[in-house]
């Protein structure tokens, strides 16, 4: 076969633009390195990037390329947290804010993508966020304007009247605005929030299947939806090719939800072993969020709760402890979340030593937020991960954080699709 004249110039041009390709080839290097597949350190690695993608992870040094050497810091991927609200100003009240716009929440929402970044989480689940600065946010950073995690977001959170995502909880009837919200009573509406979320930009459905801690007037332990309720959201999300995120406290909700098809249980307080069993056999995902009481129980009130929720939240603290040892006991699948947007953004790695005191080793606990919670969202092999066609998303820390867990709360190093964010070694 001869080459076409066109197919010559075609080559000539792929030959000319070759040499700039080329420059957006490197490798990192770093002396220890958390391997989540083989779940053990090793190192030193040499981590080789072309564009926002690994292309190799070696033992050896490669030939001819450029090498960011990172010394004796320790690398792993970039951490993922499974239950973010990035959207969410954290510190005031609620009837601040009501009272707040979304434009405001943007401007704070800017800063807080930044600060998750910069604290090591390269990809985060938000899930649920009002009046799509969630979808904003998500689509800035896609787009590079702004710096923050690749996100995958919720939207609207579904919830029953007077159900944990509805604000007129703490309202009388008569007042009201003309903001869009995500309740949505019976099968019918239930499936048209559904389709309104897919529209506006979910990635992800949230429903609110029982009650929560810093709603008004509800109980955790009550469901807030019905089983056919559901399983409509369930099936509407589905089909639309969507996961579900539940959030659950109570017991009944959470085998509810997981037979319904949720992909994960939030929270999950009152999980004991006959529920833990249900997700198990469901394969439902359990996203714990451990460390959120702490800063809502603290001394002070730093966070402004209202008192009805500081007593709901010293209720579920040791539930949520023990619901915990119960899933890494009998085989759940967790992965690592947070409930951060409650507490400020940037400070969620304390979730991990909570994971450690309750019976994880520091391995596991660093898989909940690698491999285990990409596995969750369905991004597997690109993130939570450092390998042959992940994104070259990675951080480094001084020390050992599978000897110290807690090395994770003071990330040193951020890259994000073969980016810098963030270089504090050596200080
Ligand atoms: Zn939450």
């Amino acid at each position: 076969m001869r080459r076409s004249p066109l197919a010559v110039a075609v080559f000539s041009l792929l030959a000319l633009v070759a040499p700039a390709a080329h420059a957006e080839r490197f490798a990192v290097r770093a002396a220890h390195f958390v391997d989540t597949k083989l779940g053990a350190v090793r190192g030193p690695v040499w981590v080789v990037v072309s564009g926002d993608t690994v292309e190799s992870v070696l033992a050896a040094a490669p030939a001819d390329l450029a090498v960011t050497d990172l010394g004796d810091a320790t690398l792993l991927p970039g951490l993922i947290d499974a239950h973010t609200h990035l959207s969410n100003r954290v510190g005031i009240d609620r009837m601040a804010r009501l009272k707040s716009p979304a434009a405001r929440s943007a401007i704070t929402g800017v800063n807080n993508v930044r600060a998750t970044l910069e604290a090591g989480f390269t990809t985060c689940r938000d899930v649920g966020g009002d009046e799509l600065v969630d979808v904003s946010l998500r689509d800035a950073i896609k787009a590079g304007e702004i710096p923050g995690p690749r996100m995958q977001v919720a939207a609207w959170s579904l919830s029953m009247t007077g159900g944990h995502g509805d604000d007129r909880n703490a309202l009388d009837y008569h007042w009201c605005n003309d903001l869009s919200n995500g309740v949505a009573d019976g099968v019918d509406e239930v499936r048209k929030k559904v389709r309104f979320d897919v529209q506006q930009g979910a990635d992800l459905i949230k429903i609110l299947a029982t009650g929560g801690v810093l709603s008004a007037n509800d109980d955790p332990r009550h469901t807030t939806y019905t089983q056919d309720e559901m399983r409509a959201a369930c099936d509407e999300a589905h089909r639309l090719g969507r996961f579900v995120a539940a959030h659950c406290h109570g017991k009944e909700g959470m085998i509810w939800v997981s037979n319904a098809g949720a992909r994960s249980i939030e929270h999950g307080t009152y999980m004991d072993a006959e529920a833990a069993a249900v997700l198990k056999k469901n394969g439902t995902w359990y996203v714990p969020t451990l460390y959120v009481i702490e800063p809502i129980i603290a001394p002070g009130n730093p966070l402004k709760i209202p008192e009805q929720s500081l007593d709901k939240a010293r209720a579920v603290r040791d539930h949520m402890r023990e619901a915990f040892r119960t899933a890494v006991k009998l085989g759940v699948k967790i992965a690592f979340g947070t409930d951060a947007g409650v507490f400020p953004h940037g400070t969620q790695a304390k979730e991990f030593k909570i994971y450690t005191d309750l019976g994880m080793t520091p391995m596991q606990a660093i898989d909940t937020a690698t491999r285990s919670a990409a596995e969750l969202l369905g991004w597997s092999g690109k993130v939570g991960v450092v390998a042959r066609g992940s994104y070259a998303d990675m951080i480094a820390v001084s020390g050992d954080p599978t000897k110290d867990v807690t090395e994770l709360e003071h990330v040193k190093w951020v890259m994000k699709g073969g980016k810098v964010y963030k270089n504090d070694l050596g200080r």
